[in-house]
């Protein structure tokens, strides 16, 4: 397949969609399925391919390389909003499968701990008319945008305006996106939850923060960060409990809504109590709205979290390097449960509970983790992590660590015999 070439006018923010429109324009002779093979390398289901599947041959038919995969990834696919807050090495391994043309795993980089679904990730297609008349001055076709994909968002993020469901047709019960490009069908407004909430200055301020996540500027929301940004929350009211309280006051009075309104409006998954979760460092990396509004909340109490480019006004948020947890773990100890739990795909929650002596039980209810997910963890952990934690500090023979040191024990013995 030759290299399309002309793409370069694709902006950043437009979505790859846009481009096999155009393309089935050029050569609408060879039908749908064929412009999608020609700019994504062959056909796939919708889901993965406004993810980024692709994303390698696509640098190539689409940018000539004048960008990188990974710059497509970013720029032009939802991988671009939602990898801002996984873990470094959750994103990358998400990234290389999508830029490879494989979209069989990426359910791995968002799947909650708890046994559930993923969050829907993403609606029909939806334009906004302002967007569509600045692309049209611009550029002579209108495209349509990465973020108006977002199901917790109702307003384009850019100009605040309600978004328009179009560009879904029906054949045999299937719905597909059209080939059409925005504004060119019948539109309506979309009926999506988000719209139940009312344009507060909260809700103004989470739309602009998307922008900037996406474009990549919002450093703090990744976990590593984040971590130290929730504790140094906490160390500024006082306690978790404390913070808890100011955050949810400051949010419902600037989005003028209560919390499990929000919370249900923006189908945030831990519900109304994803204040308290995201204090307790309990909340899967991949779910970015309610981290979001907790930005929007930090940012108007003067606490802002970091940002690649300077925020405009000083935050007094000051950042310290990470606690010490576990009650006599060495830090080589510390460092490598963090590691392990992190690159597992877990939040900071369960390596500060595994430091503590509990039966998976207890632990299991403190950090709301299915303590089935948590077994099954604690059995990829090193033998040799696991035996420097039970000489470091003490433990009760019905805690976690002793039970899975016995289980292994009486594995061991019993492949010997
Ligand atoms: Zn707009």
């Amino acid at each position: 397949m030759t290299t399309i070439g002309f793409m370069p006018l694709l902006r950043k923010g437009s979505t790859l969609f846009t481009a096999v429109v155009i393309h089935h324009r050029m050569f609408q002779s060879l039908g749908g399925p064929a412009s999608v093979g020609a700019i994504y390398g062959r056909h796939k289901k919708h889901i993965s391919n406004v993810l980024g599947a692709g994303a390698g041959e696509v640098a190539r038919s689409l940018f000539n390389y004048s960008i990188s995969p990974h710059q497509v990834l970013e720029q032009h696919t939802l991988f671009g909003a939602y990898s801002r807050t996984m873990a470094p090495h959750v994103a990358e391994t998400l990234a290389n499968q999508l830029i490879a043309g494989d979209s069989s795993r990426f359910r791995w980089a968002f799947r909650g701990h708890r046994r559930r679904q993923i969050p829907r990730l993403t609606t029909c297609l939806r334009s906004c008319e302002k967007c569509i008349e600045e692309d049209i001055d611009l550029q002579g076709f209108a495209s349509w945008r990465v973020l108006h994909l977002l199901p917790s968002i109702g307003h384009c993020p850019e100009h605040g305006k309600p978004l328009r469901d179009e560009g879904e047709e029906s054949t045999d019960g299937i719905r597909r996106w059209s080939l059409q490009l925005p504004g060119e069908r019948t539109s309506s407004l979309t009926t999506l939850k988000a719209m139940n909430l009312s344009v507060s200055d909260g809700y103004a301020a989470y739309l602009q923060l998307w922008s900037e996540a996406f474009e990549g500027n919002l450093t703090g929301i990744a976990p590593g960060t984040w971590m130290l940004v929730m504790d140094a929350v906490a160390q500024h009211f006082g306690s978790a409990g404390r913070a808890c309280e100011q955050l949810t006051s400051t949010i419902e009075k600037t989005w003028d809504a209560k919390l499990p309104n929000i919370a249900r409006s923006l189908r945030i998954t831990d519900g109304e109590l994803f204040v308290q979760a995201e204090l307790e460092q309990r909340v899967q990396a991949s779910y970015v709205a309610s981290r979001l509004v907790i930005c929007g909340a930090l940012d108007a109490l003067g606490l802002s979290p970091p940002r690649l480019q300077n925020s405009p006004w000083q935050s007094q948020l000051e950042l310290l390097p990470m606690a010490p947890f576990g009650s006599w773990f060495t830090p080589q100890t510390q460092a490598e449960l963090a590691r392990l739990v992190v690159h597992a795909n877990f939040p900071p929650a369960l390596f500060r509970g595994l430091s503590d002596d509990l039966d998976v039980y207890t632990l299991a209810d403190r950090i709301k983790i299915d303590r089935i997910i948590i077994k099954r963890f604690v059995r990829t952990l090193p033998d040799e992590l696991l035996y420097k934690m039970s000489k470091e500090q003490s433990w009760d023979r019905s805690s976690w660590l002793m039970k899975e040191l016995s289980r292994r024990e009486s594995a061991w013995s019993r492949s010997v015999q």
